[in-house]
């Protein structure tokens, strides 16, 4: 039985569960993480990828929520290496941390309840497609405002809109959604950010478009600028610019580096994988399996 990390414990998992009158289960008040690691056959090593990053970031996003989980990112990081430890997986494995309201108390509201943090592990292996090539269609739905609920803080409840979208994707016959501003600029997928190729230099959307701060989007533009030469321009970014980009792709610690071939039903650039968004493929596979020893320092060895 695999192990959770719940109420300062290692637990089995089937032992981690909070009430159904959880406060966070009630009104969507928690903050997760979503981290990777990667299983190195050949040096029978299990890799964390930027994981320290990972809690800052959720650290971060718990002050917006005023949940004080009182640890910090090296108290975080240890947790999380003793859980892969006991659960001592030999294959690529997702890990989800999450901060909630440990109360059972009613009424949303940070103040006067205290923070939860649990911890658990799951084989994954790819979320999205990666090889072929993936459709996509603008959503109907519009991305949660930062003045509404901070698409930046992967707040839990913030994953209806997500879920809203994905799902109208998939029953449309798309493999994933695109959101809007409420501006109606580019915002990103449902659990992805965005870039798109044109004349040889990326474009992503900036911060201010209601995305999540994501880890694998300062990857790509490190990656791009430091092994490629290239260039990411951060602006804001029209619906049909999409249709007339070279190259798109979206990226996650979930998703990877997918390539977009088609958008709105219509074939994005040649309507095969674009050779920019193929490169950038290739290299971030290599980093994140410790094929690339320049970029070791993102990586946690588990074992
Ligand atoms: N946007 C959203 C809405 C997400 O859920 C994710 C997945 N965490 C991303 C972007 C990508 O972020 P990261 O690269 O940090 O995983």
């Amino acid at each position: 039985m695999a192990h959770a990390y719940f109420k300062g414990q290692f637990v089995p998992l089937d032992q981690a569960k909070v009430s159904i009158q959880n406060n966070t289960f009630q009104y969507g008040t928690g903050i997760f993480e979503g981290i990777r690691a990667y299983w190195n056959p050949d040096e029978r090593q299990l890799y964390l990828f930027r994981m320290v990053e990972h809690y800052v970031r959720l650290l971060r996003n718990c002050r917006v929520l005023k949940l004080n989980i009182v640890k910090d990112e090296k108290e975080l990081s240890e947790i999380t290496l003793e859980l892969l430890r006991r659960n001592h997986p030999e294959t690529d494995t997702y890990i989800r941390p999450i901060a909630y309201v440990d109360s059972d108390g009613i009424g949303p509201k940070f103040i006067g309840y205290s923070a939860g943090f649990a911890m658990y592990t799951l084989p994954l292996g790819d979320y999205i497609d990666v090889s072929k090539g993936i459709k996509v269609g603008f959503s109907s739905w519009r991305r949660i405002n930062d003045n509404a609920i901070p698409a930046r803080c992967k707040v839990t409840g913030g994953y209806v809109n997500s879920a809203l979208a994905k799902t109208e994707a998939l029953e449309h016959g798309y493999d994933e959604a695109i959101f809007l501003t409420e501006g109606g600029f580019i915002s990103e997928g449902s659990a992805e950010n965005i870039f798109l190729v044109r004349g040889g230099k990326l474009i992503t959307p900036a911060l201010s478009e209601d995305i999540l701060e994501g880890i694998t989007r300062e990857t790509v533009i490190e990656l791009a600028r430091e092994e490629l030469g290239i260039e990411t321009i951060e602006r804001p970014i029209g619906r049909t610019e999409l249709y007339v980009a070279d190259e798109a792709f979206l990226c996650g610690t979930g998703a990877q580096i997918s390539p977009m071939i088609e958008v709105d039903k219509r074939p994005l650039g040649t309507g095969r994988i674009g050779p920019i968004s193929a490169k950038i493929q290739a290299l971030y596979f290599d980093v994140v399996k410790g094929k690339q020893k320049k970029y070791a320092h993102w990586l946690t060895p588990v074992y």
